[in-house]
């Protein structure tokens, strides 16, 4: 496949607290999240985003989550993995050239190590932080997802600037978007056919992005505030679709494997 084309994909839901989306409403009810994850063909090479949760968390969540199974509750079948998904649209494996990930938590890893050849893109911030990261953030990030000896890594330095465009044709460009995570980003994707802002958690629901609400889980709530501020911008400027990060209401709406954006 060597047209350019976005696909949706789901890996599953996560079941958290209402009051991880919505900031102190709902305090301790469950809520069931769909959990996405994004491919994107290239003629330079397959980029896989994120990945969703982990082929790793079956049949035991806790084996591998510990604690963090307490808090969080992963549906999902096998088949559900980034890499069948992938292949089940005549992505193979080796083609994928790079794995960019969003931020480092744990509904996001799933592609980390799935995919042979791909070097793997992570903000310095997000990926420095994962592995020491303050208490009250410390349940979200799994350190055996991302700390193994083997993997390819480019990380996306400070100093480079806000906005990473991946192979210089505007077709992906990476968006320092921190709040939700330090190191946070989002992304700008244009194929021939539309123009798709794929927030990711810098804005988990379209009642996070239109600003009727702030989100529960975040690690400042200033830079989660501006990064949405941001993203209206580079929105306005490009006129394009918001895909929010984890939207029950919206969910239903988005174009998903193996239709295409
Ligand atoms: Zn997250």
């Amino acid at each position: 496949m060597s047209d350019i084309r976005l696909y949706v994909f789901q890996t599953g839901s996560l079941i958290c607290k209402y009051h991880d989306i919505y900031l102190n409403q709902g305090i301790g009810q469950d809520f069931e999240i769909p959990v996405p994850w994004y491919l994107i063909t290239h003629p330079r090479g397959n980029v896989v985003i994120d990945g969703g949760i982990p082929a790793t968390c079956l049949p035991d969540p806790h084996a591998h989550w510990g604690i963090a199974a307490d808090f969080f509750k992963p549906i999902l079948t096998p088949e559900e993995n980034c890499r069948d998904q992938a292949s089940a649209i005549g992505v193979t494996p080796d083609s994928v050239r790079y794995v960019i990930l969003s931020h480092l938590h744990l509904d996001h890893t799933g592609a980390i190590g799935r995919f042979p050849n791909a070097t793997h893109i992570v903000q310095r911030q997000e990926f420095d932080y994962a592995l020491a990261p303050d208490w009250f953030c410390a349940a979200g990030f799994i350190r055996a997802d991302f700390d193994r000896p083997t993997l390819q890594w480019r990380f996306l330095e400070d100093a480079w600037g806000d906005f990473h465009d991946l192979y210089g044709d505007g077709v992906i460009t990476c968006i320092r978007t921190p709040g939700h995570t330090l190191g946070h980003q989002s992304f700008l994707v244009k194929t021939p056919r539309h123009t798709v802002l794929l927030t990711v958690d810098a804005a988990d629901t379209m009642d996070h992005w239109e600003e009727r609400a702030l989100p529960g889980a975040l690690a400042s709530v200033v830079d989660t505030v501006r990064s949405v501020r941001k993203l209206h911008c580079v929105r306005d400027r490009a006129e394009a679709l918001v895909i929010t990060g984890h939207d029950p209401k919206h969910w239903p709406e988005i174009v998903k494997a193996p239709d295409f954006y």
